[in-house]
């Protein structure tokens, strides 16, 4: 664990190293506030921090406030290191964003003990942010298939249309529908129809752009955003698609399985004022087209 220590006196300095590179610690010193800012602000900083409170430059208490101004994550851990220990200086030092404090002369098994309470703070905070990241993946994502679920995919839908408010640039959704996909989990299980799910969102995935996005809308149902796409690139993208996954037979427990999907298109441009409802509704009566003219083909229209 890397730890940085801001002391002007060079004997204190030297003792702290001793003590912390004896207890594991990876110490990295600087001589005044000043320097430590600078380490502090860094991206790779260390997380457990200690300070002297008396320091040229900028004073530990002046250095604790300004790194609790920089919202970190995990927020580090800083202890105080000072010869002050009347009360009102304790709270003077809690006050300015220290975790702790500690007074000169420090017994090393004192300050050990202490750093260790730093340790489970940070080691907290850090399985905090990973459990609520993997919230936040859960929350966007759809638990069958990893793709977006409807909701984030709708979300990235209208950063689309507000972004592209600005650029001034015609861009594209589309659905499409798995065809006959009931004959399927009728025939081969839900289990297998599962499968059919997911090897349909990899094949996707696999031609799509690094800047389209694309989520389950619901069922067996699949929205595209394509960003910057006129008419032609939308069907090019679109029939691309419906031919990979008609061509190349779906690779199941079972063994390979033919299907196919229709798709329904909305393309639309800037100079016409459109809600997200609406373009879907476009689409969506696009889709109905599709499956109504034989499936397994793509239509779409210009709004
Ligand atoms: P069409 O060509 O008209 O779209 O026919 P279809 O059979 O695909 O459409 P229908 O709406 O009749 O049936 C959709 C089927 O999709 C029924 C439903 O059980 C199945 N389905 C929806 N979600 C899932 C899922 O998560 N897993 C599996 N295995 N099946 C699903
Ligand atoms: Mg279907
Ligand atoms: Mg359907």
């Amino acid at each position: 664990m890397k730890i940085l220590i801001a002391d002007d006196d060079p004997v204190i300095r030297k003792q702290l190293e001793l003590s912390l590179s004896k207890n594991g610690y990876e110490v990295i010193q600087c001589k005044n506030g000043l320097e430590g800012l600078e380490i502090a602000k860094s991206i790779d900083s260390p997380s457990l921090m200690l300070f002297d409170w008396s320091m040229p430059g900028l004073t530990g208490l002046e250095l604790c406030k300004q790194i609790r101004t920089f919202k970190r994550e995990p927020e580090p851990y800083i202890l105080l290191l000072t010869s002050k220990n009347d009360t009102n200086d304790v709270i003077e030092g809690l006050d300015s964003g220290a975790n702790d404090y500690i007074t000169k002369p420090f017994y090393p098994h004192e300050l050990q003990a202490r750093l260790k309470i730093g340790l489970k703070s940070i080691k907290l905070q850090l399985e905090l942010i990973k459990a609520r990241n993997m919230l936040a993946i859960e929350a966007n994502h759809d638990y069958l298939t990893g793709i977006l679920n409807r909701r984030a995919v709708m979300k990235a839908f209208e950063l689309e249309i507000e972004r592209y408010k600005r650029d001034d640039k015609s861009s594209s959704l589309a659905l499409f529908d798995l065809d006959f996909f009931k004959k399927v989990n009728d025939t081969y299980g839900h289990v297998v129809g599962d499968e059919v799910l997911c090897e349909i969102t990899k094949k996707t995935s696999s031609v799509l752009r690094p800047y389209d996005s694309f989520g389950r809308y619901g069922g067996e149902e699949f929205l595209l955003i394509l960003p910057d796409c006129n008419e032609e690139e939308t069907y090019i993208i679109c029939e691309r698609i419906r031919k990979l996954i008609y061509d190349s037979k779906i690779n199941t427990s079972v063994g390979l399985i033919s299907v196919s999907i229709s798709v329904g298109a909305c393309v639309f441009s800037s100079n016409k004022n459109c809600s997200i409802e609406e373009l879907v509704k476009i689409a969506d009566d696009n889709l109905y087209e599709a499956k109504e003219q034989g499936r397994n083909c793509v239509r779409f229209s210009k709004f």
